[in-house]
């Protein structure tokens, strides 16, 4: 495991909030941000309502900017995240989850907690210096975010849709060369 599992949580949670703006839109209903929560196990308040959707579909621009900033930018976006928040670390330990990392109590809005926890977790990419791993996919035509926690670095592609369609690409102009 490249970082702590909280971290790789809370950044898998990012990217896919990022990604769902690109198109196909797939963060458009609240029943959608229901499949978001569970998909990626938070716990804490949910409103359930279209005013909470807005809110959490409002952060995607900020989180993009902060997950594909340079090192000393991101430093400085985390911070002025946490300052603005007001974030107070403690460790908790709830469900099957073993001790982690939350800054965010679970009354603050679901919005809230998604800055607080990427900012926490570009605290980590920040020290490790492991921005390599966060990238806008290869496929040319798509803006989506790559998060490569591989070990041997070999994720360039956002989603498998994109992963295939250039496959596909690939073997169409290896058929034509050797046609
Ligand atoms: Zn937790
Ligand atoms: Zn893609």
């Amino acid at each position: 495991m490249l970082f702590t599992h909280d971290t790789e949580v809370s950044l898998r949670a990012a990217v896919d909030l990022v990604n769902a703006e690109e198109p196909p839109l797939t963060l458009t209903t609240v029943a959608e941000l229901d499949a978001f929560y569970a998909r990626h196990g938070y716990t804490g308040r949910r409103d359930r309502t279209t005013a909470e959707l807005a809110e959490v579909r409002a952060l995607a621009p900020r989180l993009r900017a902060l997950l594909l900033a340079t090192r000393d930018d991101a430093a400085e976006l985390v911070n002025a995240m946490l300052a603005r928040t007001g974030a107070t670390p403690r460790l908790v330990r709830h469900g099957d989850q073993d001790w982690h990392v939350h800054a965010e109590g679970p009354d603050a809005s679901l919005a809230t907690r998604v800055v607080v926890e990427t900012a926490m977790a570009m605290i980590d990419v920040v020290r490790a210096d492991e921005h390599s791993r966060l990238a806008v996919c290869a496929d040319a035509d798509c803006e989506g975010l790559v998060l490569d926690l591989s070990r041997n670095r070999s994720r360039r592609y956002c989603s498998a849709t994109c992963t295939n369609r250039n496959a596909q690409a690939a073997l169409r102009a290896r058929r034509a060369v050797t046609a």
